[in-house]
């Protein structure tokens, strides 16, 4: 086993070799610009885009048309926010929900600031939002025009909760909102259809799926709605106009190996990822006292677990394990370390968000990782309760 151990894999994956290998060709001598039409050059970039766009396609139940490529899951949350909005009109209702990514609040926060009205669904105590919930902030109220958008992710990057997005697809339907879902922590981990979901909107990282970083794509649905979009970046007209710019041709070639390695190996993958974490969460709740799990033990990522350990700040809980990657219940923002926003969606106060952990297991750990990131963490938890007088004697 080698050290330091990596199980932030919601905050970014390991390329897969197989992704690089199919990229490096494009890294190197086939440097075509897709949009070339007049030599070879050209001609073979354009057709590995387009094979890596019926493999994204395929991924989510798509057709390859309806994928516009992009820079990242938080460029293809603005295109679609934004983008939506502004070919309704560029007012009106949206609808979002408490824990999203902050590449949706933020963008959700700007829309409001130029007349929008955004309503922020809270959610229960597993982080899901209620269905009843969505119904009620749908219906509009006297003197209120129709929601344009809904916005709620697919599966949180903290607490791996997963929303109910069947519900949410056939609720917009029904009232002939357009539904978006952030699904860079889904796609790849768990079976997403945007027909059986009716999502028409879909955003899509290729680094959390064991791509590379700076590419990711949008979905964005061409039949029973055929949603109009606004561009957000002005220029050539690249990708139907939806997202100009020279396409990063090896970064899509990558996204697409990825996306097909993903259709093969993620059944087996997620009952591997599963186990793993089901066994790492069973040895820190039988190893310690006073710990508890963050989320929804039933409807979460298969690699997802979010504990709070009482007493012990994760920050100084940090300092005393370097030598594995996990990361804290708290967002450092330029000056001063602030609790997650999700964490405290959930109900948790400042102190137990602040004593909180997410680990994030991926493709690459093995059970050997997880005995010994267990053992560790029980032995830094009950070391540092012993420092601190209100947990002296219940270690
Ligand atoms: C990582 C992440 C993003 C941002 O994706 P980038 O490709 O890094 O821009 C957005 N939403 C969720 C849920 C994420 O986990």
């Amino acid at each position: 086993m080698q050290l330091p151990i990596y199980m932030d894999n919601h905050a970014t994956t390991r390329i897969d070799p197989r992704v690089l290998e199919a990229m490096m060709p494009y890294l190197t001598g086939e440097y075509g610009n897709a949009a070339s039409r007049s030599h070879g050059f050209g001609w073979t970039a354009e057709q590995a885009v387009e094979t890596a766009r019926a493999q994204v396609a395929k991924l989510i139940g798509a057709t390859a048309r309806e994928i516009v490529f992009t820079s990242g899951a938080t460029e293809s949350d603005n295109l679609a926010i934004t983008g939506a909005v502004q070919a309704q009109g560029g007012r009106g209702h949206v609808i979002t929900q408490a824990t999203e990514h902050k590449a949706v609040l933020d963008t959700c926060a700007w829309l409001e600031k130029q007349g929008c009205r955004v309503t922020a669904l809270p959610v229960d105590a597993e982080g899901s939002i209620r269905i009843e919930d969505l119904r009620a902030a749908l219906r509009p109220g006297e003197n209120q025009e129709k929601p344009l958008l809904v916005t709620i992710l697919a599966a949180n990057n903290e607490i791996g909760t997963l929303q109910p997005i069947d519900e949410i697809g056939a609720l917009c339907h029904e009232h002939g909102v357009l539904f978006h879902t952030d699904a860079a922590q889904a796609v790849g981990k768990i079976p997403i259809d945007v027909n059986r979901s009716r999502i028409d909107l879909l955003s899509i990282s290729g680094h959390k799926m064991y791509g590379p970083k700076g590419i990711g794509a949008l979905y964005v649905r061409r039949s029973s709605p055929r949603v109009q979009l606004a561009e957000q970046m002005h220029g050539g007209g690249h990708e139907r106009g939806m997202r100009s710019g020279t396409l990063n041709v090896p970064g899509i070639v990558g996204l697409g190996a990825a996306c097909e390695i993903a259709g093969t190996e993620m059944e087996a993958e997620s009952v591997r990822l599963a186990g793993l974490r089901d066994r790492l969460q069973a040895k820190l709740l039988a190893g310690l006292h006073h710990v508890r799990v963050n989320g929804s033990k039933m409807r979460r990522l298969p690699g997802n677990l979010n504990m709070t350990f009482a007493g012990v700040d994760s920050e100084t809980r940090m300092m005393g394990m370097k030598d594995v990657a996990l990361s804290s219940g708290s967002a450092c923002t330029s000056a001063k370390i602030e609790p997650s926003h999700v964490l405290r969606a959930l109900g948790l106060d400042d102190e137990a968000a602040h004593s909180s952990i997410r680990f994030g297991l991926g493709r690459f750990n093995t059970e050997e990782e997880v005995d010994y990131v267990a053992d560790r963490l029980i032995e830094v938890v009950k070391m540092l309760r012993e420092l601190s007088p209100q947990f002296a004697d219940i270690t």
